[in-house]
């Protein structure tokens, strides 16, 4: 669920360099998020994770957290988060009933982080991060998207980081989602047996049968708490696995990331306020449409135009 297409970050993978954001009223409010949070809910779904752009820049959105995370019928709120807001907000993020944080990191080095990100400061991502196994969040998992000649030299230090920290981390292969100057995706490409293989130099990897539900395909070091976890969407498709469905911010709901199927809830339940039954035959109608997989390919333009600050993770 994106409750903002808006970040004050802009990482180059996931953004241009000349962002426009959607207007107000065109993003839905707190409240029809929640409605649309609660139809899933009662449909039998037991795990949101709240995304974005970046969810916490969202005004109020401890308000939309807290109602979800009380919802008896959920058993897991997930949140993704970029980590600028994270020292500030640990502890009421706790509280909120979020049970699981996941904190985007590129790189350890300060000025590289800040290229990467264009803007983001590493301490206040670091010390969001503590926070958060301050404030007792069990699992918090680093999220790494690997890019060669950018990052690929500090896979060893951010899986030290992540061991020596119990931390769990996945490394993401980048999707070509939107069109980017930045950098030539094919170039730097690093598949996720090319980052295990690094790794191994270092440390024994050991394949686990830990699933969270998700697309990450976990190892473990012996002696350590933590998961490796690899995001493959090029070199070891995951799409047969995948029941994940995405609300964007404007309240489209997204059946697959990699292709344009979609139905507009916007709509729905900005038409027809309060007929829940309604909302709820959408929800049902559209996982009809949920493509079998995806198809990306690094060597042609990409065919989905939107960026990933539009549908989150
Ligand atoms: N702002 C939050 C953050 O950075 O964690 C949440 C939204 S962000 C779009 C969610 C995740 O998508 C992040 O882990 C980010 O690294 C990842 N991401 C963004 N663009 C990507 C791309 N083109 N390929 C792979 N992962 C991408
Ligand atoms: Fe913002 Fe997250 Fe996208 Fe970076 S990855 S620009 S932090 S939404």
């Amino acid at each position: 669920m994106s409750v903002t297409d808006r970040c004050d970050f802009r990482c180059v993978y996931c953004m241009g360099e000349n962002m426009t954001f959607l207007p107000r009223s065109q993003i839905l409010s707190l409240e029809e998020l929640d409605i649309i949070g609660r139809a899933f809910i009662n449909l039998g779904v037991k795990k949101i994770r709240v995304t974005g752009g970046e969810p916490l820049v969202r005004k109020n959105v401890l308000t939309l957290l807290t109602r979800l995370g009380h919802n008896k019928g959920l058993n897991e709120l997930a949140l993704t988060t970029n980590g600028s807001q994270l020292k500030r907000l640990a502890l009421p993020l706790k509280k909120s009933g979020v049970r699981r944080i996941n904190v985007s990191l590129d790189s350890l080095q300060p000025e590289k982080f800040r290229k990467i990100t264009r803007n983001g400061n590493l301490n206040h991502v670091l010390a969001g991060i503590s926070s958060a196994k301050k404030a007792g969040f069990q699992r918090v998992k680093i999220n790494t998207v690997v890019m060669k000649n950018r990052n690929d030299e500090e896979i060893i230090d951010l899986t030290e980081y992540a061991l020596d920290n119990d931390l769990d981390i996945s490394f993401i292969e980048e999707m070509p989602l939107g069109e980017i100057d930045e950098h030539n995706r094919a170039l730097t490409f690093c598949s996720s047996r090319e980052i295990r293989e690094i790794i191994g130099e270092k440390y024994d990897l050991v394949p686990s049968t830990i699933t969270t539900g998700g697309p990450s395909r976990y190892w473990s070091v012996p002696g350590y708490e933590s998961r490796l976890g690899f995001i493959s969407p090029h070199s070891e498709n995951f799409c047969a696995d995948c029941n994940r469905v995405r609300l964007t911010a404007e309240g489209k709901l997204l059946l697959c990331l990699g292709n344009e199927h979609s139905v507009d809830l916007r709509a729905v339940i900005r038409s027809h306020p309060g007929d829940n039954a309604r909302l709820t035959d959408t929800i049902v109608n559209a996982m009809t449409i949920k493509p079998e997989r995806h198809y990306f390919d690094l060597n042609e333009k990409p065919k989905i135009l939107r960026f990933m600050n539009t549908t989150g993770g």
